[in-house]
């Protein structure tokens, strides 16, 4: 067993050349849990902890495009500046795990897993987000909707390293929201990141743990820019947020499990659509408009 301590991208990528079917480790509290459960081998091992240029992230202002590297831990997401950059990953990186989980939990190790309940996934996905990716033959990049492809499977390459990922900043409101079995330390049953681009005029919904993968309510978004002025503050009515819901919930496929039916997880998402909507409409929710 070899663990390679690397300090930067270029060592990441060269011993992933060298170790192709080498593990990467960023905070490892999904990979701990495979390995103390038995479920993976203890092979090679490349720690991404010390490579700083993963904890980085910065604005392109001309593009007003945020990018974020693949380790930059949710204690970070969720507090300023990023928060007022990013407020649904802010709320979804708040409902992460424990204070010890989002010290160390990374997207980048949330996008490795790629479990369609992780908190990340949906608000990458309502941000339209790209997915940066190196190996020793260069770098390539490609949407968040292209990167998840199954049930704990993504489009990456074994000799990949995520670098990290990146999102037009919008203006307007955004909001994510999660229902578990309890309120704190739970793996979702049901999420739904809603984000409203006040300035191009459009809705993005996705949710997870609804289907093999994230969905985006596509037939919803459209259904309501028909119906909705969507440029500036918006005005919408209770029975069209009802409507706005269940309409976002025929697109999951939800399946029964140990965790819920598929039954309730369409109620679910249907009534965290509705509600995020009605949030986007209301003036004072200023805390969650991107600045
Ligand atoms: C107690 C507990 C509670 C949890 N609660 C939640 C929760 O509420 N919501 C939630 O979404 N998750 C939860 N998780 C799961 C986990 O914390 C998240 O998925 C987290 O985002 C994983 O990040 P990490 O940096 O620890 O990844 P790691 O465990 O280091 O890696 C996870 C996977 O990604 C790969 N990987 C890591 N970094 C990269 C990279 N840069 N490039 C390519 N592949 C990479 C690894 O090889 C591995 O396959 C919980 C876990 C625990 C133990």
């Amino acid at each position: 067993m070899t663990v390679v301590n690397a300090t930067s991208i270029d060592e990441v990528v060269d011993a992933l050349r060298r170790l192709p079917q080498a593990r990467l480790l960023q905070g490892g509290t999904d990979v701990m849990v495979e390995i103390n459960l038995n479920r993976a081998g203890a092979g090679d091992v490349i720690a991404l902890r010390q490579v700083s240029e993963l904890r980085r992230w910065y604005v392109d202002e001309e593009s007003r495009t945020l990018h974020l590297g693949a380790g930059v831990p949710y204690a970070e997401l969720e507090r300023s500046p990023l928060c007022n950059l990013l407020p649904a990953l802010a709320e979804a990186a708040r409902t992460v795990g424990s204070p010890q989980i989002r010290a160390a939990g990374s997207l980048g190790g949330n996008l490795g897993t790629c479990s369609p309940a992780g908190d990340g996934l949906p608000v990458l996905s309502a941000y339209d987000a790209m997915v940066h990716l190196r190996n020793a033959d260069g770098s390539r990049q490609m949407s968040i909707h292209d990167f998840m492809v199954g049930v704990k499977r993504n489009a990456s390459a074994a000799d990949e390293l995520i670098t990290g990922i990146s999102m037009q900043l919008t203006r307007g409101f955004q909001g994510y929201a999660k229902v578990g079995t309890r309120n704190a330390m739970v793996i979702s049953v049901a999420s739904a990141c809603l984000v409203h681009d006040s300035e191009r005029g459009s809705i993005r919904v996705a949710f997870g743990a609804v289907a093999p993968t994230i969905v985006r309510a596509r037939n919803a978004e459209a259904w309501l820019a028909e119906n909705v002025e969507l440029v500036g503050a918006i005005d919408v009515s209770g029975r069209l947020a009802r409507e706005f819901g269940e309409r976002a919930a025929t697109e999951c496929t939800p399946i029964d499990d140990h965790r819920s039916t598929a039954a309730y997880r369409r109620h679910a998402v249907s009534v965290l659509a509705e509600r995020l909507l009605l949030r986007a409409a209301t003036p004072n929710t200023t805390g969650n408009r991107a600045s």
